[in-house]
């Protein structure tokens, strides 16, 4: 009697060991999908939060008119230009441009006829510079390119050429042809000079530009 009570307890024993087992294994296997759905979520999460942090960062340096680097986008990309141009001893030359009379395109044409001047405009720019070059909606109608390892002549005969073409396009709008010209202004990089110098000059040889007839580049040498 006594032996087959005790073999009761130890059958009784081994079936709630066999229990505990289960539920810790079971128990074990449901931390481990929690975990992996916590990791997939988290992941998930954090891609879509770096696409959209890029998207953010894209439309803050970007102008959605014309689709180019705006001010912010600039300084990004032409400080590290400057300080190349510095490391390497590499010319580094700006362009500043300024579409004349556009107020009068503004006034005569609508709005909209301005805006798609701007547009062709920058595709003019980007169609006439090398990839490595910066590119930047100023501001209005105000563009400036930094043209790294180039010398004046070079920059000279590259803005020469964006002169001409924009003297020569036509672009047609509303059953209109409408016409620009631009105005530019030059500079190149001097020892020690910082990127805001730089543009002051080029500013300054766009403003000779204007003053002296517009349709044409003018240079600062000093
Ligand atoms: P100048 O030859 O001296 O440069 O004369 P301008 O008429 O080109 O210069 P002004 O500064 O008098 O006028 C610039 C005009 O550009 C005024 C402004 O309404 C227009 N403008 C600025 N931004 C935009 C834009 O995004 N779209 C359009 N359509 N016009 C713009
Ligand atoms: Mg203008
Ligand atoms: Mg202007």
């Amino acid at each position: 009697m006594l032996h087959s009570v005790s073999a009761a307890a130890l059958f009784v024993d081994k079936h709630e060991d066999g229990a505990v087992a289960g539920i810790r294994q079971s128990l074990y296997l449901n931390l481990l999908i929690c975990l992996i759905v916590t990791s997939i979520v988290i992941a998930l999460v954090s891609l879509v939060m770096a696409r959209y942090q890029r998207r953010i960062s894209a439309l803050a340096t970007t102008d959605l008119l014309t689709r180019l680097p705006n001010r912010r986008g600039f300084e990004l990309l032409a400080n590290q230009a400057v300080q190349e141009a510095r490391r390497t001893a590499n010319p580094l030359c700006a362009l500043m441009l300024d579409l004349d009379n556009f107020k009068l395109l503004n006034d005569s044409h609508g709005h909209m006829a301005g805006d798609e001047v701007l547009r062709h405009f920058a595709s003019t720019l980007q169609n006439t510079v090398r990839k490595s070059d910066i590119i930047c909606r100023w501001g209005g109608e105000e563009f400036i390119l930094l043209l790294k390892d180039t010398s004046p002549e070079q920059a000279r005969e590259l803005g020469e050429k964006i002169r001409q073409l924009t003297e020569q396009s036509s672009i047609h709008f509303n059953n209109a042809d409408l016409r620009i010209t631009t105005s530019l202004g030059l500079a190149k990089l001097h020892d020690e000079e910082s990127l805001e110098q730089l543009i002051t000059r080029a500013d300054r040889a766009l403003y000779r530009a204007k003053q002296s007839g517009r349709n044409r580049l003018c240079e600062e040498t000093l």
